[in-house]
C-alpha cells in the first residue's frame, strides 16, 4: 500500500544515517580552517555578486547556501551559540561535526545510536563539570575583562595594533552599562562608519544617529540640549481631497498664498514657544517652513525613522508629542549635547549624555565597507563575551587548555562505566580534542606532536595550551598569556554541539516531499 505521494523521496536506515553525517561534517568542515587567532577568513559571494570577507562562523554558514536537512541543523547550532552568548559558533560547529564523524565509527562498530546518544549525554555532563570545576572569577576592574575582549577578537582581522585598544573600548562600554543587576547589553549599539582605520574606533556616550539636519544654516552643536519629538507633518492639512482654490485674480491668488505661510508660521511660531532646542520629527516639513526655523534659531531633522526616534527616547527621556501645539515641558527630553558631523558625503548626529539612559556606542571605523562589516561582527562578539563574562560566571582558559582538560575528565570517568556506552563516552573525549588539535593546525604546529605535548604538561598538573605567538605557537599557560574565554560560550558549545549531534544520530528514515 502506498501512503505516500509519488513524488516523495524517501532514504531509510543506514543510508539515511551516512547521508545526513556526512552533510554534518561537511559544514563544520567547511569552517574548521577558521578556528582560532591564526585562523583563515572566507569570501563568500552571493549570486547577486555581494561580498562578504569573514572569519565568524555564524556568518560564514549564514551566507552559505545549504540545503541539506541535517546540514541545516549544524548551521542552527551556530545560530544558537551566536544568539545565546555571541562567540564560540566556529568551536561548536567544528565540535558538532567531529561528534558525527566518532558517531559514524561507532555505528560501524555495531554500537546501537541510543546508546550513542546516552553516551553523549553523559560525557557531556562531565564536561560540563569540568567548566564549572575550571572556572576563574572575573573581577569587573581587572584586566582579564581586556584579556577576553582580545581573545574574542584575536584573528579577526582587526589587525594587533589596533586590538589592544579595540579591546579597551568594549570594556569600557560594558562597564558604562552595568549596575549591581548586571549588565544592560541592549544599550550597547554599535555604528560603523566607513572612511577610517579601526584603531579610529572610539566609544560615544550616547546614541549616533543617521540624519541629515533640515538646512545647513541650521546650528552644528547644542549644548545643554531641550529636545522634543513630534509625530506629524508640518506641512498645509487640506481640510478634504477635494479642495481647490477658486482663483480669478491675482489678489485672491496672494490671500490663497499668505492664508498657506500663515498656517506654515504658526508651526514655527509653536516650535519656538517651546523650550526646546532640537527637534526630530518623523513626517515631512514642507520646505517654505525652513527658513523660519533657521530664523528661531532651531536644529530640526525631518523623516526621522522609527529606529532612531526610538532611541532618542530611549536615551533622553523625550516623549512623542502628535503635534507640535502639544508640546509641553515634561515631553522634552535632554542631553548634554548634540552635534552633527560630517563624514564624506554624509552628517551623523551624535546625542550625548541623554538624561535618561547610559546608552552608549561603539563607533567603528574601518576603511572599506567589508573592513567595517567585519569589524562590527568582531565588536559585536566581543561585547557579547564580555557581557557573558561579567553576567554568568566567570571565565576559563582558552587556546585548548580547557578541551585538553574535558577530554581527559571524560576518559577518567568513562572507565567505570559499563559496556558498549563506554565506547560513546570515550568516542565523545576524541571528538573534544578535535578543537586542540584545530588550533595547532591553524598555527602551523604539527598535531601530533602538539596534543602529545600538551596531554604531558597537564598530566604533570599545569595549565597549558597553544598559544599562538608571532608565526608559530607555543604550549604556555593561557592563564598568564591571557587568553580567556568566558564560561558561559564553552558550556553553550557543549550543549548546542552535543544537541544537534544526538538528534542526527538518531534519525533513521528521512522523508522528504518535493
Ligand atoms: P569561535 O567562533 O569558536 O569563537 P575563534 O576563531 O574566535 O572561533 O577561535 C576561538 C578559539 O581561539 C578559542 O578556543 C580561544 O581560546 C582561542 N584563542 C584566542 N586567542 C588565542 C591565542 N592568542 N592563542 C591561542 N588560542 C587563542
Ligand atoms: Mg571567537
Amino acid at each position: 500500500m502506498f501512503i505516500l505521494s509519488e513524488d516523495t523521496e524517501r532514504t531509510r536506515g543506514d543510508d539515511a544515517q551516512s547521508s545526513n553525517i556526512s552533510a554534518g561534517k561537511a559544514v563544520s568542515e567547511s569552517v574548521r580552517t577558521t578556528l582560532g587567532p591564526r585562523g583563515m577568513d572566507k569570501m563568500l559571494v552571493s549570486d547577486d555578486g555581494d561580498v562578504v570577507i569573514t572569519n565568524d562562523g555564524a556568518t560564514i554558514l549564514d551566507e552559505m547556501d545549504i540545503e541539506h536537512p541535517a546540514a541545516q541543523m549544524l548551521v542552527e547550532v551556530a545560530e544558537t551559540q551566536e544568539e545565546e552568548v555571541g562567540d564560540g559558533t566556529t568551536t561548536a560547529s567544528i565540535l558538532a561535526g567531529e561528534l558525527l564523524s566518532q558517531a559514524e565509527s561507532l555505528l560501524e562498530e555495531d554500537v546501537h545510536p541510543t546508546t550513542i546518544v546516552e553516551g553523549y549525554h553523559e560525557a557531556a555532563q562531565i564536561a560540563q563539570s569540568t567548566i564549572d570545576d575550571a572556572v576563574i572569577a572575573t573581577d569587573p576592574d581587572d584586566d582579564q575583562l581586556l584579556q577576553v575582549a582580545a581573545s574574542s577578537m584575536t584573528g579577526k582581522g582587526t589587525g594587533d595594533l589596533a586590538a589592544e585598544d579595540l579591546a579597551r573600548t568594549v570594556v569600557d562600554a560594558v562597564s558604562q552599562v552595568s549596575t549591581e543587576d548586571g549588565v544592560d547589553r541592549s544599550a550597547i549599539t554599535v555604528h560603523t562608519q566607513v572612511g577610517a582605520t579601526s584603531s579610529a574606533t572610539e566609544l560615544v556616550e550616547g546614541v549616533i544617529i543617521d540624519e541629515e539636519r533640515l538646512s545647513e544654516e541650521m546650528p552644528r552643536s547644542v549644548e545643554d540640549a531641550q529636545i522634543a519629538i513630534v509625530e506629524d507633518d508640518l506641512e498645509i492639512k487640506e481640510a478634504n481631497v477635494d479642495a481647490e482654490y477658486q482663483v480669478s485674480n491675482v489678489d485672491q491668488l496672494n490671500a490663497a498664498i499668505e492664508a498657506e505661510t500663515g498656517q506654515l508660521q504658526e508651526y514655527a511660531e509653536a516650535l519656538a514657544a517651546t523650550n526646546a532646542d532640537v527637534v526630530f520629527v518623523d513626517g515631512d516639513i514642507d520646505d517654505r517652513l525652513t527658513a523660519d526655523l533657521v530664523g528661531h534659531g532651531l536644529l530640526v531633522f525631518e523623516d526621522v525613522d522609527s529606529d532612531d526616534i526610538e532611541s532618542i527616547r530611549a536615551a533622553t527621556g523625550a516623549s512623542r508629542v502628535g503635534s507640535v501645539d502639544a508640546i509641553e515641558d515634561e515631553d522634552l527630553g535632554s542631553a548634554e549635547n548634540v552635534s552633527v558631523e560630517k563624514y564624506g558625503e554624509e552628517e551623523l548626529i551624535f546625542v550625548e549624555g541623554g538624561a535618561a539612559s547610559k546608552a552608549v556606542t561603539v563607533f567603528a571605523r574601518g576603511s572599506t565597507d567589508h573592513v567595517v562589516d567585519e569589524l562590527e561582527r568582531s565588536l559585536t562578539d566581543a561585547l557579547d563575551v564580555v557581557t557573558a563574562a561579567v553576567d554568568a560566571g566567570g571565565v576559563v582558559a582558552g587556546a585548548g587548555a580547557i578541551e585538553i582538560e574535558i577530554a581527559d575528565r571524560i576518559r577518567d570517568e568513562a572507565a567505570g562505566i559499563e559496556g558498549r556506552k563506554q565506547l560513546a563516552v570515550e568516542a565523545y573525549a576524541d571528538a573534544v580534542d578535535v578543537l586542540p588539535r584545530t588550533l595547532a593546525e591553524n598555527t602551523g604546529m604539527d598535531p601530533i606532536d602538539a596534543l602529545v605535548d600538551l596531554r604531558a604538561e597537564h598530566d604533570s598538573g599545569a595549565t597549558a595550551g597553544l598559544i599562538s605567538e608571532g608565526q608559530t605557537g607555543i604550549i604556555a599557560d593561557p592563564i598568564d598569556h591571557g587568553v580567556l574565554d568566558p564560561a558561559a560560550v564553552k558550556h553553550e558549545a557543549i550543549e548546542s554541539a552535543t544537541e544537534a549531534s544526538t538528534m542526527i544520530v538518531r534519525i533513521d528514515d528521512v522523508i522528504a516531499s518535493n
